[in-house]
């Protein structure tokens, strides 16, 4: 475990084996304050915690006020170049900053920022993306670079601009080292925790589609924080941004390091199966995860439904309710006790309406 400096960024403190917080981005114009609060709505009701939207402009800045009323969760302005977008944004009340000091112009401009930051107790996020490190846009094409040589040349630029920060006394800084790259990704953030106490926000850039994104993030997420670097995530899809949190959650769930939702245990079906263990498992996840209460409720579950009673009972019985299929009906267990037998088509409500009734 890497020890790390602790960075309050609303109610939450990241670093120093505090949970890892979920983040996600929208992708709405941030000038449209109805559609960007609306989609921040939806976003807590996935599970979100800490939100960021992109202040390309001034009316954008000035629109954060607005926005912040109407949302519950901490809000991040991702700003570049403009520093006087991030001092219109820390004016609007916004919980974070991201924007790297080395690419706002005069050291003034810096100092401006940081006292700003500093009296509304605002956190600053370096963020160093690899597509667009100084150093490698100075060498393209000159040069090949390895895995090795990108994630140094990441740090030293991550490093160089907290420097900055640090010089100016300012500690609340959360630094991200992102790549679309599995490997300079890893490398970057283990090369940085090493070097630095900073608090990291940890994700890959351009992840990709659901599925190959889910992969990617998950494995390069996963390494991260099983040795844990990683203070707040995000996994970046091209999906639906709930989607985005959900997976984030799952990755977190497979670590043992939170939980949100049930644990969800299917079979993968085979030729012994009756029943209908697919449609079973898509029907329940889409009631659970489109019911925030029910969500609520069914965390730290374990509800198992398997498709026959060769392999499916001793998982079933694991589970806190949990089904072994049989033919076109299944075997019912609760807490381990065998209870009844169950027709298909009541397993979907049965179901729900045990987590309903579930008192912890
Ligand atoms: S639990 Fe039964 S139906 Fe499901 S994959 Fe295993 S053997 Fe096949």
């Amino acid at each position: 475990m890497y020890k790390t400096r602790e960075v309050k960024v609303g109610p939450y403190i990241l670093g120093s084996g505090h949970p890892v917080r979920v983040q996600s981005m929208c992708n709405t114009d941030t000038r449209n304050v109805q559609a960007t609060a609306a989609q921040i709505n939806l976003l807590e009701d996935a599970g979100c915690e800490i939100n960021r939207v992109a202040v390309p402009d001034m009316q954008a800045a000035q629109a954060i006020g607005e926005i912040k009323k109407r949302i519950h969760s901490p809000l991040v302005a991702d700003i570049h170049f403009d520093y006087k977008l991030a001092l219109e944004a820390i004016k609007q009340g916004v919980d974070k900053v991201r924007i790297n000091p080395g690419n706002i112009g005069a050291v003034e401009n810096t100092k401006e920022v940081v006292k700003a930051a500093k009296d509304a107790g605002v956190a600053i996020r370096i963020g160093v993306n690899a597509g667009s490190v100084k150093y490698l846009k100075s060498v393209q094409g000159k040069m090949d670079l390895s895995d090795e040589k990108w994630a140094e040349v990441m740090v030293n630029e991550a490093l160089e601009q907290a420097n900055i920060l640090e010089q100016l006394n300012f500690k609340d800084v959360v630094v991200s080292l992102k790549s679309d790259n599995f490997k300079r990704t890893v490398l970057a953030n283990e090369l940085f925790a090493k070097q630095s106490d900073i608090p990291l926000h940890i994700g890959l850039t351009e992840a990709g589609s659901f599925l190959s994104g889910t992969v990617k993030s998950a494995v390069a997420l996963g390494t991260l924080l099983q040795k844990g670097i990683g203070a707040t995530i995000r996994v970046s899809l091209t999906e639906d941004p709930r989607m985005q949190v959900r997976t984030a959650y799952e990755i977190l769930k497979a670590l043992g390091l939170r939980e949100y939702g049930p644990n969800l245990i299917s079979c993968p079906t085979c030729g012994r199966t009756q029943v209908d263990v697919t449609g079973t498992v898509h029907a329940l996840e889409e009631r659970i995860y489109s019911d925030k209460a029910l969500l609520q409720k069914a965390t730290g579950l374990k509800i198992a439904v398997m498709g026959c009673v060769v392999n499916g009972p001793g998982e079933a019985r694991d589970a806190d309710f949990g089904i072994a299929g049989g033919k076109g009906e299944g075997l019912y267990f609760e807490h381990g006790q065998t209870m009844f037998k169950l027709p298909q088509e009541k397993w979907v409500d049965f179901l729900i309406q045990k987590i309903k009734d579930w008192k912890k």
